[in-house]
């Protein structure tokens, strides 16, 4: 696979990056996934927009539009110009040595690299999620690379066979570990608002865009985990994961239909968008 470092372009196994490097020692950068469907990338605009504001909110300086040319370049050396694919992009601070605060003047570290990827039209079956508490810091409307809260409620999952950990924090859901949550009811969709307990998923923006044009009831509201039973229907969506919905919560079925109604016009609508 090729790599896109620095300005330049490297088969993976060529590709170095020094141990001081902050990413490394720290976690300390910001990543952004997007996928590129029949040849153009979904909402590339704000995919590129959440990277730069959450590189403002850590003052990391990086012209993220001089990425644009670099990111057709890199498509082209992975042969993936007119594939369907998933395209990783991570910056970090760079590299000095190892202090928390951070230092002056160094230049900041920009990796990036793309791999063959279809995703379905729709996900028609339903995954199963676990709940724990949130257990993360409190500024999780930043896309970092120190996902080790996240990793490790996904692997909660793992353990439970489900596909995802759903966070519930202070009796709140907030969101799961690699995706955000909806639920339905009454025909009115709830999802948590948009504040530094989320990640602000692009996917999420999709959703709330394609309620108001369905004339589809939004309330930007958290539900209490203890009403999680009385919901009608309930979703996850990011940029792999799409919109997926659930049907059991801690090994209980609590949507037993296959898809509710507001899942399916909304997954139906959202293809259109896909294939516009
Ligand atoms: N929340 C978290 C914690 C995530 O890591 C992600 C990204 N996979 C999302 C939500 C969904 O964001 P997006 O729709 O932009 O992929």
């Amino acid at each position: 696979a090729k790599v896109y470092l620095n300005g330049e372009i490297l088969d993976a196994a060529d590709a170095r990056i020094s141990v001081f490097d902050r990413g490394f020692i720290f976690g300390d950068g910001i990543y952004e996934v997007m996928a590129r469907i029949r040849g153009r990338f979904f909402y590339r605009e704000a995919h590129m927009e959440r990277l730069r504001t959450c590189l403002e909110k850590i003052d990391i300086s990086l012209d993220v539009s001089s990425l644009e040319t670099e990111i057709l370049t890199l498509l082209s050396a992975s042969g993936l110009e007119e594939a369907d694919c998933l395209l990783y992009i991570q910056v970090t601070r760079g590299v000095a040595p190892r202090q928390h605060s951070y230092p002056a003047g160094i230049q900041p570290t920009v990796m990036m690299y793309a791999w063959p990827k279809t995703l379905p039209d729709i996900n028609h079956t339903p995954v199963a999620v676990v709940l724990q508490k949130d257990f993360r810091w409190s500024r999780c409307d930043i896309k970092m690379t120190s996902l080790l809260g996240n990793v490790m409620a996904n692997e909660f999952a793992k353990s439970h066979n489900c596909y995802e950990t759903v966070f519930e924090r202070d009796g709140i859901i907030t969101e799961a570990s690699h995706s955000n949550v909806f639920f339905v009811k009454n025909d009115v969709v709830h999802t948590h608002p948009a504040n530094h307990l989320i990640l602000d998923g692009i996917t999420r923006q999709v959703v709330l865009e394609l309620c108001k044009s369905l004339s589809i009831e939004v309330q930007l509201q958290g539900i209490p985990a203890s009403q999680i039973l009385e919901m009608d229907e309930a979703f996850l969506t990011g940029t792999s994961t799409q919109i997926t919905p659930i049907s059991t919560v801690d090994g209980k079925t609590v949507y037993p239909e296959s898809m509710g109604p507001v899942t399916r016009r909304l997954q139906e609508a959202f293809l259109e968008l896909k294939f516009r």
